[in-house]
Parts: C-alpha cells; structure tokens; sequence
C-alpha cells in the first residue's frame, strides 16, 4: 500500500515507444529499479496506441475519447485550462499555489499541447541527452519539486526509422541508451537524498511493431504492452501490478499527492496502492 504521508512529491519517468521490449535488450536500471517496487510487463497503452492520445491519457486520467488529443492537435494548439479533464499538473497547481511543478519533455508537443500553459510550470525540450542534463541541473537546484514529468524520446525516433521489436538491433540499442539516462535521472533523486520519500514512476506510452514494423497505432500486443512499475514508501518489492491502463497512471500520482481524483476521470487506482 502506498504511504501518502510519507510522500513528498512524484517523479513520473517516461521514454516513449519502449512497449515491453525492454526484455529484450540490456537495461539493468530499470530492471533493479522495478524490482524494488511495483512492476507489470504488460500494462496496456491506450487505443489508438499514439503518443499524443497516449501520454494524454496518462497526464490528463481520462481516454482518447475524452481528452480528444492527437498528435497533430497537440503539436498545433494548447490544451484548454478550463476542460473538465484537467491534467495532473492542474490538480497539483489548484491544491498548491506555490508548489514547484516541472515537464521536461524530448517530444515539444507534451509540453506545448499536453499540459496545460499558464500554471506556472517549469517546462523545457530538448533532446533526451540534454534534457536529462537539463533535469539534473533543474533538481539541483529545486529540491522541494512537487511533480516532475519527464519524456525521453529515441526510442520512438528509433523504432518509426529501423523497425520495433524484439529482432531489431538500432531499436534495441535506443532503449538500453535511454536506460544509461535514466539511471542519470534516478541517480540524481538518490544523491540529493529524495528517493526515500518520493514516489518515482517508470514507464513508457506504447509498443509498435504489431501491424507495422516501422509504427505502431494498432491493437496488436506488440503496440499495447508496455513495461510499468513504480518505487516508493510502503510499496512492497515484487508487488505484481494486473490489468494496468496507463491511464491508471494519473490515479496513482495524483493518490500518492494526497490528490482527490476528478470523479470524470477513467484512472483506477491499482489494488496495491491501497485505499
Ligand atoms: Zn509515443
């Protein structure tokens, strides 16, 4: 069961289009880190499994159908403050007026069409190797962070130039580069002392590969399991997370902030987060 009184903010880590092939390939951080906590091989990305409606769903705790975002509506518009499906960063702002709230993200979109604009986010893109520098700059100097959300980026470049999936080398090397990043990020939060009393997702938004060697969007297993795990206090090592929607994601953010959740959200809580 999640300790939320023992939660003082949330790192949600994200690469995208990694599905759970990270089975197949050398990513040793990330497998120590899920081991120490709650972790499923086969959560499922949302439908159509695309990066826009996915990390939609899981910013905003509601599906494609609500949020209505794509990937061209997010490159081209914000995302209107006022919808009655508001992203965690908004629920986090309306609770904390004041409270650190930052997005790094590789993909612009996330950032500029995603999340909301006018919360008074800290928000940056660029390149996964920069952002990451950029992430560990940032943390240095703002220890009392309330909710951090980064989105790595190669794998998906990676994925749409030389094919996804378990025989494709290019691929394969992307994700375990982002691993070496992301140890970069979890080493951070270790050495500036906030592992122990933060909750840390990990995880990624879809597969591809599945109707399309060079892309993905389909219901096929290859586009909708993705690896998902999260660390924290009073989650046991080990714990099995079943029937995961990556939109479950912004309930378990938003739970272990001490957040209510929006009653129009579709985001369930997990049963090892507790009640
Ligand atoms: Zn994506």
């Amino acid at each position: 069961m999640i300790n939320g009184n023992s939660i003082q903010r949330v790192f949600i880590l994200g690469m995208d289009g990694a599905g759970n092939f990270i089975q197949h390939t050398d990513t040793p951080i990330i497998d120590a880190f899920l081991k120490k906590g709650a972790s499923t091989l086969t959560a499922q990305a949302q439908s159509p499994t695309i990066s826009a409606e996915c990390w939609g769903s899981i910013l905003h705790g509601v599906t494609p159908e609500k949020h209505q975002l794509n990937n061209e509506v997010a490159a081209t518009t914000t995302f209107p403050s006022d919808s009655p499906y508001p992203s965690i960063f908004r629920l986090a702002r309306e609770a904390w007026p004041e409270a650190k709230l930052a997005a790094f993200s590789s993909w612009r979109p996330i950032n500029s069409g995603i999340i909301e604009e006018d919360l008074g986010i800290h928000k940056e893109s660029l390149p996964d190797e920069e952002l990451v520098g950029a992430i560990e700059n940032y943390l240095e100097h703002n220890l009392d962070v309330k909710l951090l959300f980064m989105q790595l980026d190669e794998p998906d470049a990676a994925g749409h130039k030389f094919g996804y999936g378990p025989d494709s080398k290019l691929y394969l090397e992307a994700i375990s580069k982002n691993d070496g990043l992301f140890g970069r990020v979890l080493g951070t939060i270790e050495k500036l002392g906030l592992l122990e009393d933060s909750l840390v997702i990990l995880l990624t938004d879809h597969g591809g590969g599945g109707d399309n060697k060079y892309s993905h969007g389909s219901d096929h297993p290859m586009d909708k399991n993705v690896f998902w795990g999260c660390v924290g206090p009073g989650i046991e090592p080990g714990t099995e997370v079943p029937g995961l929607y990556i939109v479950d994601t912004a309930a378990v953010a938003a739970h272990a902030l001490g957040l209510g959740l929006p009653e129009n959200w579709d985001a369930k809580l997990p049963s090892f987060v507790g009640k």
